[in-house]
């Protein structure tokens, strides 16, 4: 079972990545967390992005693209795999597509965790002007930049697999064990 995950930073995507990972024994693909390894490791690669993630701006798609095309002709993929803060922007989902195509892949499900990003930005500039702590006004500032970077870029490219049919939503204002539920029952339709 191939699947997407979409979800914008504090929808919980990455604790239901988890739980679907337990449940259906594939693996995930983060570009997040192979961005941060590269970053870890200091790698051209790494030094390139830090940056660009620092701020909670977007890495150049070219990378990515290289960096996942290795990554699902790996064979650890072969049972499934979920795709996790990837594609992040049309060029991507295009490049996706191509590549899939290629190797005989086929996506099952795209899954959009939805959530009230204004109730999400509400929350987090409630919390900035609570606290008195300047590193965390930071860290919410960035958490902005990547809310509107995820309006931006990545809600046109879940338009783009709604327009495709494959698009199924699910209320991310619910409980954990609510959200995890509903996307099973997804999967086993
Ligand atoms: P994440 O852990 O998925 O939220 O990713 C952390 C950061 O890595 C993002 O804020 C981006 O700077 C970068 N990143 C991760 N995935 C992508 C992607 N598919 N395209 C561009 N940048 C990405």
């Amino acid at each position: 079972m191939n699947l997407i995950l979409f979800g914008p930073p504090g929808a919980g995507k990455g604790t239901q990545a988890e739980l679907l990972i337990e449940k259906f024994k594939i693996i995930q693909i983060s570009t997040g967390d192979m961005l941060r390894d590269e970053v870890k490791s200091k790698s051209e690669l790494g030094k390139n992005a830090k940056a660009l993630m620092d701020r909670g701006d977007l890495v150049p798609d070219d990378i990515i693209i290289a960096m996942i095309e290795k990554k699902i002709k790996m064979s650890d993929c072969i049972n499934g795999f979920i795709l996790d803060g990837f594609p992040r922007t049309l060029k991507q989902a295009v490049e996706l597509n191509a590549l899939l195509e290629v190797l005989k892949i086929k996506i099952d499900r795209v899954i959009q965790i939805d959530v009230n990003e204004d109730l999400l930005l509400e929350r987090i500039n409630k919390r900035a002007s609570e606290s008195v702590n300047i590193r965390n006004d930071d860290n919410y500032k960035i958490l902005k930049n990547r809310i509107k970077v995820y309006k931006n870029d990545t809600m046109p490219v879940i338009q783009y697999y709604r327009d495709l049919n494959k698009l199924c939503t699910i209320n991310g204002m619910q409980n954990i064990e609510k959200v995890f539920q509903e996307i099973v029952d997804i999967l086993w339709f």
